[in-house]
């Protein structure tokens, strides 16, 4: 490094060397630290040019943060955030890097870094120099440097890029291997060795091709305890099959892979950068239209369908697909991306019908076609949030919430005066150092050297705790005025007729729910009403609570035999059943259906279930008109000691004279005199499987 130090030294001035010099290290991907350890080594051989240049080598920081961070922009790059932040606190002199236009990849980054740096007068260096980029040559200088790190960047993408798609045209660019494939050490691919793996995607083909549905295959996968074979990719297991259970998505990609077709494609996916979500690799990927692609070269792999099959495949998909049939729907989930399963943890989502919409946890079903994890209609649990969401913001509620700030800011002015008091004690010190310096003699050299460095000690002291205050500031929240809470307050006596105006929209509810709820957990418990409800606020609080649900029937309802005995009770009391109706709406029983109330129709049902007619008494089998020589099918059935069903089979075939009866419950009635009796002991007599059952019989009614 001593080669740099004739560099014009002059721009470094004393008001430079009193802050911090940052040396920032980076360096794109973690293999390229294990491959480029020089570069590593000449990374930290920074710090040294950082003392050459005038530093104190306590007053040198190397953020190393984003080593190993690939960085085509700060996003992403904790390193290089914190250097910005502190270059905004005034507390950086120099910030010293190998390459210093590669400290930001992009020139966006790097403008930003260079305007900052020359509104804070700090200097910039690398292994050629050192820049004030409040200087205008040197200003252009670095927005150069920049540029032409971008266009390298860009150039060896391009380069990288055209390579690929040279090798793709001729077929030679290595391609990941779906399922049903296998390559070989040599490179060829060939269909896989193994002959059930074969079988198996012949089979999803065929059954596409019959079906034409995914979800039809995913059915008949299912229904014959089929798996799909696919071979591990790493891990000691690499290339082994393992059998796993069929996956919609894996299912999907399979019929539109063109490669089942023997056809080699390139470029048939494509990043949408509006897709994209920063941070995330792989997404915003999207399939690119047939038409589009780069490379297609037919025949190349050994095929498992025509590529007039595979194209017809398309066309089914793209007609199958879901498709938005714009009816009118009856309200709005307020809940879409905040509500979650309690039994599975995964994101539920909302289901519109013509009259109302759930929320279902759908995804076991739609990716391994398992049944519906669990559903609830969604017009009650969004009314318990709204309830929630208005109780949290009534005056009374906020009064709290804003008692809890000011203690806060009572903390925060504590903690402030605290600060004060050991800046002043740190500054009082410094100057004690200096009025002692000044006091030695100067002939006393020793003792002017101690104390020379005692005060140089106690100045340093004095700066750092200064910067650590800064930082302290920086991250403090800022209080309310009075005006501002003020408003607040006048605001949230308005929220409840705010919320029901007619103008707020769906989309304003829904946008102060999510200022307020993280998350709302969700569990039904068993398949009864009850549903038990966590919301978890903003902040981390959490309240709980149980709502009901709609139910399809009395037998969901967990409170059934409790309703059922209070029912009983009151008509053994002599109620009618239109009291007993009334009775359940006032004590607040609820009935399946939640809109509803009890009719009297619902009461005599219930009696119904417990046997009980009115007054309280066991209801009286209603007696069919019996003609001579008639019986009823179980009268008929004890007397020739044959199963119940055997007669209805009897009945249905014609072989006995039945009628239905006039009253209701319209049974069946068989008229059978005694010549037709012994007729029928004869038709069961010769029916070989029921011998053993005609001789206990005929033992029996013999003497009838
Ligand atoms: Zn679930």
């Amino acid at each position: 490094m001593s080669t740099n130090l004739n560099m014009p030294i002059s721009k470094i001035l004393p008001r430079h060397l009193e802050r911090w010099a940052l040396v920032y290290l980076r360096q794109s991907t973690a293999q390229q630290l294990v491959r480029n350890q020089e570069s590593t080594r000449l990374q930290y051989a920074l710090r040294d040019r950082a003392l050459a240049l005038g530093w104190e080598a306590n007053r040198i920081e190397v953020i190393d943060d984003d080593l190993g961070r690939s960085g085509i922009s700060a996003e992403g790059r904790p390193g290089f955030q914190r250097l910005v932040a502190e270059v905004g606190l005034d507390h950086v002199g120099i910030i010293v890097g190998l390459e210093m236009s590669r400290f930001a990849r992009s020139c966006r980054d790097w403008h930003q870094l260079l305007e900052i740096c020359a509104l804070f007068g700090t200097l910039i260096a690398d292994l050629d120099g050192v820049y004030d980029p409040a200087d205008h040559n040197d200003r252009l200088l670095l927005g150069l440097k920049g540029t032409i790190s971008e266009a390298e960047l860009y150039l060896v993408k391009r380069r990288l890029l055209d390579g690929r798609l040279a090798k793709a045209q001729r077929g030679e660019l290595g391609k990941s291997i779906p399922i049903g494939y296998h390559r070989r050490p040599s490179g060829e691919v060939i269909k896989d060795p193994d002959e059930q793996a074969r079988a198996i995607v012949e089979t999803i083909f065929e059954q596409f091709e019959q079906l034409g549905t995914t979800t039809g295959v995913m059915r008949y996968l299912k229904e014959h305890g089929l798996r799909m074979p696919v071979r591990e990719r790493s891990g000691p297991q690499m290339g082994e099959l393992a059998w796993q259970r069929p996956v919609r998505m894996t299912l999907t990609a399979m019929l539109k892979n063109p490669m089942y077709s023997g056809a080699y494609v390139y470029g048939r996916r494509a990043v949408d950068p509006r897709l994209k979500t920063p941070g995330r690799p792989g997404t915003g990927i999207r399939l690119v239209p047939q038409e589009k692609w780069k490379v297609l070269l037919p025949g190349r792999f050994p095929a498992y369908i025509t590529w007039e099959q595979y194209q017809r495949n398309q066309e089914l998909m793209f007609a199958n697909r879901p498709q938005h049939t714009g009816t009118a729907r009856q309200g709005e989930a307020m809940l879409v991306g905040l509500i979650f399963c309690g039994r599975c943890g995964r994101r539920m989502r909302p289901a519109y019908g013509e009259r109302r919409f759930q929320y279902l946890c759908v995804q076991a079903k739609s990716v391994w076609l398992d049944p519906l994890c669990q559903s609830l209609t969604g017009a009650v649990l969004d009314a318990e949030i709204e309830r929630q969401v208005l109780e949290a913001l009534k005056p009374a509620a906020l009064e709290v919430s804003l008692a809890v700030a000011a203690d806060l800011e009572a903390k925060r002015a504590k903690e402030e005066r605290l600060w004060g008091q050991k800046l002043e004690r740190a500054k009082y010190e410094s100057e004690r150092a200096q009025r002692h310096y000044y006091a030695v003699e100067p002939e006393n050299r020793l003792v002017a050297r101690t104390l020379e460095g005692n005060w140089e000690e106690k100045l340093q002291a004095l700066r750092q705790m200064e910067e650590e205050y800064h930082r302290h500031r920086a991250q403090a929240p800022v209080g309310l005025t009075p005006g501002e809470r003020e408003r607040i307050q006048t605001l949230a006596e308005d929220i409840p007729g705010l919320w029901h105006a007619p103008q707020t929209t769906w989309a304003h509810r829904k946008e102060i729910v999510r200022q307020l709820i993280d998350r709302v957990t969700v569990a039904v418990v068993g398949e009864s009403e009850r549903v038990q409800v966590v919301t978890s606020w903003a902040g981390g609080h959490e309240t709980r609570t149980e709502i009901v649900r709609p139910v399809r029937n009395l037998n969901q309802l967990s409170y059934l035999n409790a309703m059922l005995d209070r029912v009983q009770a009151l008509r053994e009391a002599g109620e009618s059943s239109r009291t007993i109706a009334q009775k359940l709406n006032e004590e607040h029983w609820r009935p399946a259906k939640r809109r509803c109330t009890f009719t009297p129709e619902m009461v005599r049902q219930m009696l119904c279930r417990r046997g009980l007619t009115r007054k309280g008494k066991k209801r009286k089998p209603v007696l069919p008109d019996l003609g001579p020589d008639d019986w009823t099918l179980e009268a008929l059935a004890s007397e020739l000691a044959l199963p119940l069903s055997t007669i209805y089979t009897w009945v249905h075939r014609g072989w006995v004279q039945a009628r239905k009866d006039s009253k209701r419950p319209s049974r069946w009635i068989i008229h059978a005199e005694a010549s037709d009796l012994e007729q029928l002991r004869i038709l069961r007599a010769t029916r070989p499987q029921q011998r053993n059952a005609i001789r206990q019989a005929s033992g029996k009614t013999g003497g009838a």
